[in-house]
């Protein structure tokens, strides 16, 4: 329990056993008004200096019409009421209204550090220092005076505390910090490391690719730290509702105390009854349970989902997935693994292994999945050949000067593109086509493997209410065809370049029902504008690419496409929660609120109301992270 938190039970603790004490010695003795008004003011400022301090402040900066202002009013009004003729002294009831207020502000105290300590568990990826190689020395420095090219070391057990290329040492990583996921990741030299991550068995020796501030880690933190300022509409919902409510409130309190006494034509005799129940009809009127619990709600869900390696940009894309009515994905990367076998090498007027080397050297620079596996292929990929005039050309291939020819390599419309006569090949998979100088070479045949829980995942996505799950790829139609029917997807689309995605995405907008949204999937290589243009993008195996990290809105840390019914769960089940505590605190509030205003509701059984509509909203809020 925090330091703050603490204070604030021993203090309510103290305030009880002296409105105990208080009580007693006003039914022992025969006090004066006044002197029961000094002991009962012992116990109402020990529980409500804080409140009493925080309203004034408030009203200091022009903020008037706060629930800590409300209840200063309240209480005492109900301190004061007890020396107007007529009237019944409320002393008992002003401070106990105090010191339960006081229990519902502790309860929500309570419920936040709570939340805030679970997500920690993922602010845990913080790095707090790297050993670095200078000057042949091992200098343990603060991560961010390390910059990139330098040599870091990461002992077993330490945090890795920034991006890097492995050069020496084959470990094992801990990744659940940033996915979820708690397989460990295997790495050896060249393979590259993400900060965050959390090294198991080896030594490893990494250089540094990126300063501290750009690694994963900073981003990640940096992202959930600020989802809140993403303000969901419910939450809007509630910030504006208070500002119209509590002076709405106040006034109807101020003629409830002083309407039906004038008309009564018994001024004096009526007032101090009508005062008393517009007291408590302050009391009622306090919105606390709505502006502390759906706040709460969010922060909750957006903590919950990131321990899961789902991490929410802010509560808005919160609401906005929980109505995704169509999921759009990317084939390649997204349902398919992304990583390409070379299958067959059909060359036209060279040799296989000459075929492969050209290709190889103009994917030198890309970062498409094909490149990757083209590169694979060919071990000697970095030999001396020079490799210039490198132009790539997203969802057709890639045109680079090889050693003085100009050598293309990509799919059919790259051949037309530059006027090869490209022949077709009956193999299944996907055919990257190459020619020399205009002149067709030949071609290589790749192909993918689906990944393990593609087809899981849109089951799911169907069992989590998504009505209509679509694929667009740049692919040929024959893997297109095979890749939907394997994985049950209500329709693909093929040959697309960039720009048709998002035409179909806007297609697909206009074509969604009222109220539903449109989320699109992608890996975050060259589908950026479509991320953009959809209701909500969702980019997956960020794990080190700030690319897909910056252009979504919602970001999963690994590459599972299973994750996304998850999130949508996930964010149906918080709007669930924040909604059932908007109606239930709204229900409770007027039906007390009409019985105030009727004098049926004395003022112990308003706080009752207040307070336990607060503890029971704060408690169900915290489901949220679970
Ligand atoms: P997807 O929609 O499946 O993610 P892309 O739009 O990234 O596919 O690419 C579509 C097609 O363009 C690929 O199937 C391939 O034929 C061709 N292509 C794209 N980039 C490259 C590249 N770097 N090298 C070779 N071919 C490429
Ligand atoms: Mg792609």
């Amino acid at each position: 329990m925090e330091k703050e938190t603490r204070g604030k039970l021993m203090r309510i603790i103290a305030s009880a056993v002296l409105l105990a004490a208080a009580y007693i010695i006003d039914h022992s003795f025969a006090l004066p008004l006044w002197g029961r008004l000094l002991v009962y003011l012992v116990p109402y400022l020990t529980a409500g200096i804080g409140v009493l301090r925080e309203a004034a402040e408030n009203i200091a900066h022009g903020e008037v019409f706060d629930e800590d202002f409300l209840m200063c009013v309240a209480t005492l009004g109900a301190l004061s009421i007890g020396f107007l003729p007529g009237a019944e002294p409320e002393f008992a009831e002003a401070v106990f209204v105090m010191l339960f207020y006081e229990v519902g502000e502790l309860f929500s105290d309570i419920a936040e550090g709570h939340s805030r300590d679970s997500i920690s568990q993922l602010m845990d990826i913080r790095p707090d220092s790297a050993n670095v190689e200078r000057n042949g020395e091992v200098l343990t420095v603060a991560p961010d005076t390390v910059s990139v090219g330098e040599t870091i070391l990461i002992k077993p057990g330490e945090k890795v505390p920034m991006d890097g290329v492995v050069l020496e040492g084959d470990s094992s990583l801990d990744t659940v910090a940033l996915t979820g996921e708690s397989v460990p990741r295997d790495v050896g030299p060249c393979d590259s490391v993400v900060s965050g991550c959390v090294n198991l068995s080896g030594v490893l020796r990494v250089r540094v690719t990126k300063l501290f501030g750009e690694s994963t880690a900073s981003k990640i933190l940096d992202l959930v730290e600020n989802a809140g300022e993403n303000k969901s509409r419910s939450e809007n919902f509630i910030t504006k509702f208070a500002h119209i409510y509590t002076p709405f409130v106040v006034f109807s309190a101020v003629a409830l105390a002083l309407l039906p006494p004038l008309f009564s034509g018994d001024f004096a005799g009526n007032f101090a009854t009508w005062l008393a129940r517009a007291l408590t009809f302050l009391v009622v009127s306090c919105p606390c349970a709505l502006v502390i619990s759906v706040p709460l709600t969010f922060f909750g869900g957006i903590g919950g989902a990131s321990k899961k390696g789902v991490l929410i940009k802010g509560s808005n894309y919160m609401e906005t997935l929980s109505r995704t009515g169509t999921v759009v994905f990317d084939k390649t990367g997204t349902l398919t693994k992304g990583v390409f076998e070379v299958t067959a090498v059909h060359p036209q007027q060279c040799d296989e292994t000459k075929l492969l080397h050209l290709a190889a050297h103009v994917e030198r620079y890309s970062t498409h999945p094909i490149a990757l596996s083209l590169r694979q292929a060919y071990a000697n990929e970095a030999d001396s050949c020079s490799v210039t005039d490198i132009r790539e050309v997203a969802g057709q291939g890639v045109c680079a000067n090889i050693n003085g020819s100009i050598v293309c390599v990509g799919n059919e419309r790259m051949m037309e593109a530059v006027g090869a006569g490209w022949k077709p090949c009956h193999h299944v998979g996907t055919i990257i086509h190459v020619s020399i100088d205009g002149e067709y070479a030949g071609h290589i045949v790749i192909s993918d493997k689906m990944k393990e829980d593609a087809a899981e995942a849109i089951k799911a996505l169907k069992a989590a209410g998504v009505g209509r799950t679509v694929m667009l790829t740049g692919d040929r139609e024959a893997i297109g065809k095979y890749v939907a029917d394997e994985l049950g997807l209500d329709e693909y689309h093929a040959e697309l370049l960039p720009a048709d995605k998002v035409t179909y995405v806007e297609k697909l907008l206009s074509e969604k029902a009222p109220g539903q949204t449109l989320a699109f999937v992608g890996d975050g290589i060259n589908d950026a504008p479509v991320l953009a243009r959809a209701d909500i993008g969702i980019a997956m195996g960020a794990l080190g690419s700030d690319a897909a990290i910056e252009a979504a809105d919602i970001v999963l840390m690994d590459d599972k496409p299973s994750k996304i019914a998850l999130a949508i769960r996930l964010a149906k089940r918080t709007m669930r929660i924040a909604r059932e505590n908007i109606i239930f605190a709204l229900a409770v509030k007027l039906l007390v609120l009409v019985m105030a205003a009727f004098g049926a509701a004395p003022m112990w059984l308003a706080v009752f109301a207040d307070v336990g509509v607060t503890v029971i909203a704060v408690l169900n809020a915290v489901r949220a992270l679970k």
